[in-house]
């Protein structure tokens, strides 16, 4: 029985008749079958194009082969320059072809077609390359867009695009306003506003920031060429395009003095303040540790790092962590900080009794009516005297406790401190002031590499009262804390 080598070659030719690997294999088994050849090897290149030079593994496998005869989707599949003709031509097989049937390369006719249809396609390759770089040559001289990929707030023909111009002029003007970009990225992701489509993302990506600034940036919008110099570095040249200017140039030149100003970047960053920012410092080189963030497919992950980048906690693992242990110690009665007593002032001694006393009374009235020994409007009037009495004294205990009576976290005691650490108008700041003089200075082991790695608090080390860390240690885990809190 006679046999047949198939070949078959990927090609992403957009020609409707360039067949995947699997039909081409497919019908050229059929072609054998019909033909009653037996299959010997099946060779199959994944390289795009043939017209690139680069090395054909299969193809030359099937030249060492020495094939009895070739079968291929088209000659096109098999060859597409000359001189890889030619070494076809030497081996003397017959090359037959589903869509072009049997090209007989025993004669000269035959040897004759297949050198023309390979001329052909080498030229129409050539023309491509041509017509392209010569049509770009054009559009550049006219000034023409001849943009690869449609530029946020422009259609591809240079005019605009409204809904997205007008962002963009919105984004000026809060850059101008002070607004950060990261701020305005956010605004944009919130919105679901999209980056514009590719041909692998027709729906667009999300904003980052470095993409807003990018944008805000290009001379483009000003309606100036620009010469690309790669990683998305553009040199503006002094010609301005045919298409519509986005924003006026004095705007533009002012955001753009302001988003290339040195320090920007850095002012940015420093206001990434996390609760634990100017506690926490590294165990290897003493540094500070500060926020900062990765983002991995989508997902933004914060974490606190020495500038040298040797020790990195995620953020909120530590920020909760650290709450967690501040909380649990200002619960315990057991805990009696060192200024205990020292910053109460008679005032609060007394507006506590006194709000004791009040309660007391409210429950009294309470009992004395019951019992019949007040009449309903007595009861009342009473009861609406000594509520009004207790709040007014409860509030100024609390103003007191939370040192808006003058004073400092340092000079409160336990309850204070409680009272302190759960007033919400204090924010992350109070919070943070606290934790200094709770803990002092807070220095974390590297917990080595690799997000993997879990948080392990016994690699925490406090300034102060340093038998908080023993207490850390028993303290419920956080709950969003990566892996087992328990660390052990
Ligand atoms: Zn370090």
């Amino acid at each position: 029985m006679s046999t047949a080598t198939i070949y078959a070659r990927i090609s992403l030719d957009a020609t409707g008749e360039g067949a995947g690997v699997e039909r081409q294999e497919r019908e050229c088994r059929e072609l054998c079958e019909r033909s009653g050849w037996e299959v010997s090897e099946v060779l199959v290149d994944n390289s795009i194009s043939a017209t690139s030079g680069k090395l054909r593994p299969a193809f030359e496998r099937l030249l060492e082969s020495k094939p009895e005869r070739i079968v291929c989707w088209h000659l096109d599949r098999l060859v597409r320059l000359t001189p890889e003709l030619e070494r076809v031509l030497e081996l003397s097989v017959d090359v037959h072809t589903v869509a072009g049937g049997k090209l007989d390369l025993s004669n000269p006719a035959g040897r004759a077609v297949a050198r023309t249809v390979t001329a052909w396609a080498t030229y129409e390759t050539e023309q491509k390359g041509e017509r392209q770089r010569s049509a770009h040559e054009q559009r550049r001289r006219q000034g023409r867009p001849f943009w690869v990929r449609r530029p946020f707030g422009y259609n591809m023909d240079g005019t605009l695009r409204e809904s997205e111009a007008a962002l963009l002029r919105r984004a000026y003007a809060q850059v101008l306003e002070g607004a950060s970009i990261a701020g305005i990225a956010r605004a944009w992701r919130e919105a679901g506003v999209r980056t514009t489509e590719t041909r692998n993302k027709p729906e667009g990506g999300e904003f980052r920031p470095t993409t807003v600034r990018g944008l805000l940036i290009h001379p483009r919008n000003i309606g100036k060429l620009t010469r690309s110099e790669g990683g998305g570095v553009h040199t503006e040249l002094d010609t301005y395009g045919t298409w519509a200017p986005l924003v006026d140039e004095d705007t533009f030149r002012r955001v753009e003095r302001e988003l290339t100003r040195p320090g920007r970047r850095q002012a940015a960053s420093t206001k990434r303040t996390g609760l634990l920012t100017g506690l926490l410092f590294c165990a290897s080189c003493d540094g500070a540790m500060r926020v900062f963030s990765q983002t991995q497919r989508g997902k933004t992950y914060r974490y606190y790092c020495c500038t040298k980048r040797c020790n990195a906690w995620p953020r909120e693992w530590l920020d909760e962590h650290l709450s967690e242990t501040a909380l649990a110690l200002l619960s315990s009665p057991s805990f009696h900080p060192a200024s205990e007593g020292e910053g109460i002032t008679e005032e609060v001694h007394a507006a506590r009794a006194e709000v004791e006393r009040l309660r007391g009374l409210v429950g009294e009235l309470l009992e004395d009516r019951r019992e019949g020994l007040l009449t309903r409007e007595q009861w009342r009037t009473e009861q609406a005297a000594t509520t009004a009495k207790l709040a007014e004294v409860e509030g100024k205990l609390e103003g007191l406790e939370r040192g808006r009576g003058g004073l400092a976290v340092d000079k409160l005691d336990r309850e204070g401190m409680l009272a302190w650490w759960q007033d919400r108008e204090r924010g992350q700041d109070g919070r943070r002031e606290l934790l200094r003089h709770l803990f002092g200075a807070i220095t974390c082991a590297p917990r080595g590499r690799g997000s993997k790695a879990k948080p392990d608090r016994s690699l925490l080390a406090f300034e102060r009262n340093g038998w908080a860390n023993d207490l850390a240690l028993r303290i419920i885990t956080p709950s969003t804390g990566e892996g087992d809190p328990e660390g052990e």
